[in-house]
């Protein structure tokens, strides 16, 4: 089959999605290719945190939260290696996304929270489990607007070029084998998201950094399967420049037997630690991702648990931020719950009386205790805070859940421009070519920031689809 859009874009996960909305809001016709039966990508796994500063709000006021220090703490948290100004971008524009998505219907509590390894309270939280509410919106969208045109199950797998060196076509595999290929008038997005899943070439770039001691299939990942780099691997073909693509995430928190985000029960940092088979801490948990999960990697058998009260879950009928009850995840052996830590500890397997003291040292710094507020021997600031209400793992039941550690996010990928543009090794502007989302590299550096990857669809996802509105060959 043959057709022609104006627009046309690879791949239906946050990116994506915000790029053909963008470009159909702006008068073209979008066609969007996606290789699975649906919208959503790694973007509807994710646990939907979406940081965003207000700048001069009464919340952002509250936290001594500022753009400016969303820009600091992104730039620093990669160790500054993403390129300044798109971090500058990623965050001056944080919020308008936010406005954007609530304008196509979604809700957010209004609540800020710290994420994991989003190191300050700044992340919205959605009003719908993981990222499904994302995909509600843009779902409406599609509904009420029929510019937009998905074509599922369809694989792209080359970039079509014209006499020019303009990319102007995707060609494309369909469900029965057949030859899908896709004309675009205007510009072409790829929004194919990261490597996660393709073991070769994650190992391959490890190699380069050697962040991780190894990346092989041995790691499981919080990934989709199809999350193999197709759209890396399409755009190298034409030309593209791949950048920092050693630099890759993993997070502690993956399901002991897939490697999913599935199950897992933290809801803020602030409230709960991470403790290991001894029933001891063994890091700030309120820091990078990075470094909680380089000390899970020393770890007995890289395994750890959360642990956690009921402030977070008073009856356990409560969901975590995967759309689960505590209550089913005890019910199926994924969680524990007890009335007292020395059950919890039997539960776990881990030394009652280790896991009771490390609690109670870890009180003290919480709101009530003698050390509140203060910082810890492993460097942690964020403790609980509300009084009654979060204060320190105390009151029962208490929760733990099982985690090792996951290969999360790929921070390398296609280099882009602030406009989105794909660039060649030159630095050059790849006419026709755009790119946002987990494709792309060199936004977050080694590390990026729990909630930034939200923040970078929407943005970077609305800016290449404005761009690839105004391309024309
Ligand atoms: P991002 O967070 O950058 O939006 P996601 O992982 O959420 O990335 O979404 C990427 C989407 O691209 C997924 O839905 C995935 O199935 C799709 N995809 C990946 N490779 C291809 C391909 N070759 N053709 C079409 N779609 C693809």
């Amino acid at each position: 089959a043959e057709y022609t859009a104006d627009v046309v874009v690879i791949g239906a996960g946050g990116a994506g999605m915000s790029a053909a909305i963008t470009a159909a809001q702006a008068g073209k016709n979008v066609i969007v290719l996606e290789k699975t039966g649906s919208m959503g990508g790694n973007t509807i796994l994710s646990g939907g945190a979406m940081n965003a500063v207000d700048d001069g709000s009464e919340v952002a006021k509250a936290h001594d939260d500022s753009v400016a220090l969303h820009i600091q703490q992104t730039y620093e948290g990669g160790d500054e290696q993403g390129n300044l100004e798109l971090v500058t971008i990623l965050c001056e524009q944080a919020w308008d996304g936010v406005e954007w998505m609530k304008e196509l219907g979604m809700g957010f509590t209004g609540e800020v929270f710290t994420v994991t390894g989003g190191l300050w309270p700044r992340a919205q939280r959605p009003s719908d489990p993981e990222g499904t509410g994302f995909f509600k919106a843009f779902q409406s969208y599609l509904d009420e607007n029929t510019t937009v045109t998905m074509l599922y199950n369809t694989t792209a797998n080359e970039l079509l070029v014209d006499e020019n060196g303009a990319v102007c076509g995707v060609k494309a595999t369909g469900k029965t084998g057949n030859t899908v290929t896709v004309n675009a008038t205007n510009g072409v997005v790829l929004a194919t998201g990261g490597f996660a899943r393709n073991v070769e070439l994650r190992e391959k770039a490890n190699e380069e950094t050697q962040l991780w001691p190894t990346l092989d299939e041995s790691i499981p990942s919080t990934n989709a399967s199809g999350i193999t780099g197709d759209g890396i691997i399409m755009a190298e073909a034409v030309g593209a420049n791949l950048i920092q693509m050693g630099n890759i995430q993993l997070l502690p928190l993956g399901d002991p037997e897939t490697g999913s985000l599935s199950g897992n029960i933290e809801h803020a940092v602030e409230s709960r630690i991470f403790v290991n088979e001894q029933g001891e801490r063994f890091v700030n948990e309120g820091g990078r991702r990075d470094e909680m999960t380089l000390a899970l990697f020393e770890q007995s058998n890289t395994t750890m648990f959360i642990v956690m009260d009921s402030d977070t879950y008073p009856t356990g009928e409560e969901l975590n931020n995967f759309g689960e009850t505590m209550n089913s995840l005890v019910e199926a052996g994924r969680a524990y719950k007890a009335d007292t830590l020395e059950e919890l500890a039997e539960q776990m397997g881990v030394p009652a009386e280790t896991l009771t003291a490390t609690i109670e040292e870890y009180n003290r710094h919480c709101v009530g205790g003698d050390l509140e507020g203060q910082e810890d021997e492993f460097g942690r600031t964020l403790f609980s805070d509300v009084e009654g209400e979060n204060d320190g793992i105390n009151d029962a039941p208490f929760y733990a859940a099982k985690r090792v550690p996951t290969v999360h996010h790929t921070m390398g990928g296609v280099e882009i421009n602030a406009n989105a543009e794909v660039l060649n090794a030159n630095g050059e502007v790849i006419p026709g070519l755009f790119a946002a989302g987990e494709v792309t590299g060199g936004i977050h550096g080694t590390n990026r920031l729990g909630g930034n990857a939200l923040t970078d669809i929407i943005v970077f996802g609305r800016i290449a689809g404005a761009s690839a509105a105004e391309y024309t060959r």
